[in-house]
């Protein structure tokens, strides 16, 4: 019986090569040519390190038994991902991924997080566990995590912040590479101009796209790596997470207009977005996985990923941002002193008239407890927004249109 022999696959390259084909006497007789695929890796930005562009986010790991989540952490190895994110916060996943990459170290790229704020406890309550779940004395990237404010940002950036128990583990060749993670593109575009950061991780899908404006394009320009999180909302397939988690779940019953724009089914909604962020100039997506078949689907879409067709780039407005005057989502109005949640009423109202989502958005909005109604017209938002947009009126606008029938 004949046999084939593969010479070599070019992984890098993502697909394609040559390989010897033998009889069982071990005569060669030719070359033929296959079609391997082979998912895509991509450089994580001035790392230098090449990442599979789907990585493995630890987020959900805490879900299944030990057994079931060391089958699916090898998995993903198995299928190409070498990119596995995770952090202390998420109860035991850096056990679980330590223990089912214990073998394969080098051949991964392990990253973590520090969820401390001051050097003392970044390095004693979180780098020193970390090392140990994850069963390794070298971590490839630790990541500051979810700094969503400027003054948080100053906090770890200062003399006693966490940013220095980092770069102290860094200089003693313990962590290879420092990142930063949050929800807030704007904070995270001041952090990495500072030059301290080499990632970002940073929320990006086809509806939450802020991370497009200014923070990629300045990532690019600083040769730092980003990261992309919450690709699909959540990670069940549902969309937008942090309104889907919040007081109601009524994505899960989405109505007709959601279904027309993102598809019907849950594994549709994560194709699509998932296409649409790999066309992004980004390093690779992290998603939560806690099921072999969410890895499998993930692997897939990148595996037989070409590019956007053009129907794809006009109907999801590839490359644009909504026209002005629009709200960033950045939060650096809040507090109000209503207690009226202002991006979250300007992102209902942009995802109404930008997307067409209208009745999606309006569901959203009447369960809001506290509406543009109570706005006691202090002018604060607008004196806060950095974008010195017409907050006030933007508000009142919103409700209109949110409200009408
Ligand atoms: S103007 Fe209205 S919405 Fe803006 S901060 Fe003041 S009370 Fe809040
Ligand atoms: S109104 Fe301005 S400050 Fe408030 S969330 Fe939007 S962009 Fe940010």
């Amino acid at each position: 019986m004949d046999w084939y022999w593969v010479s070599s696959i070019d992984s890098d390259a993502g697909k394609k090569f040559s390989c010897l084909v033998r009889n069982i006497y071990g005569q060669v007789f030719g070359y033929v040519l296959l079609q391997v695929i082979v998912l895509e890796k991509r450089r994580l930005g001035r790392t230098d390190l090449k990442v599979s562009v789907i990585g493995f986010g630890g987020g959900p790991l805490s879900y299944p038994t030990v057994d079931e989540a060391k089958r699916l952490v090898r998995y993903a190895f198995d299928r190409g991902v070498n990119y596995f994110e995770t952090s202390r916060v998420y109860g035991d996943s850096e056990e679980k991924i330590g223990m089912a990459l214990e073998d394969v170290r080098d051949d991964c790229i392990l990253a973590t997080k520090v969820r401390h704020r001051s050097k003392e406890m970044a390095a004693r309550a979180n780098l020193k566990q970390s090392f140990r779940n994850l069963r390794t004395d070298r971590i490839d990237l630790v990541q500051i995590h979810s700094v969503n404010d400027l003054k948080t940002l100053e906090t770890v950036m200062g003399k006693n912040g966490a940013l220095s128990a980092l770069k102290e583990a860094q200089s003693k060749g313990k962590v290879d590479h420092i990142g930063i993670t949050g929800h807030m593109p704007y904070v995270l575009s001041r952090a990495i101009e500072t030059g301290e950061f080499d990632t970002v991780f940073v929320p990006l899908n086809l509806i939450e796209r802020e991370a497009e404006e200014e923070l990629i394009p300045l990532a690019k320009e600083l040769d730092v790596a980003v990261i992309v999180m919450k690709v699909y909302g959540s990670r069940e397939f549902y969309w937008v997470q942090r309104d889907s988690r919040a007081e109601n779940r009524a994505i899960q019953f989405p109505p007709k207009d959601f279904e027309q724009i993102f598809g019907r089914s849950g594994l549709e909604r994560a194709q699509k977005s998932l296409r649409y962020v790999l066309a992004q100039d980004i390093s690779t997506i992290a998603t939560g996985f806690s099921h072999i078949s969410e890895v499998e689907a993930a692997v897939k879409v990148a595996e037989e990923f070409k590019g956007l067709t053009e129907k794809e780039k006009r109907d999801y407005r590839f490359g644009q941002m909504p026209p002005e005057p629009f709200c960033r989502d950045c939060g650096l109005c809040l507090p109000c002193p209503d207690d009226i949640n202002i991006p979250a009423v300007l992102r209902f109202d942009r995802y109404s008239t930008y997307y067409g989502l209208e009745d999606w958005s309006r569901r959203f909005y009447e369960k809001l407890t506290t509406k543009v109604n109570s706005c006691s017209e202090c002018g604060e938002c607008d004196a806060k927004c950095p974008y010195s947009l017409p907050a006030m009126k933007m508000l009142a606008e919103a409700d209109k249109r949110l409200l009408s029938r």
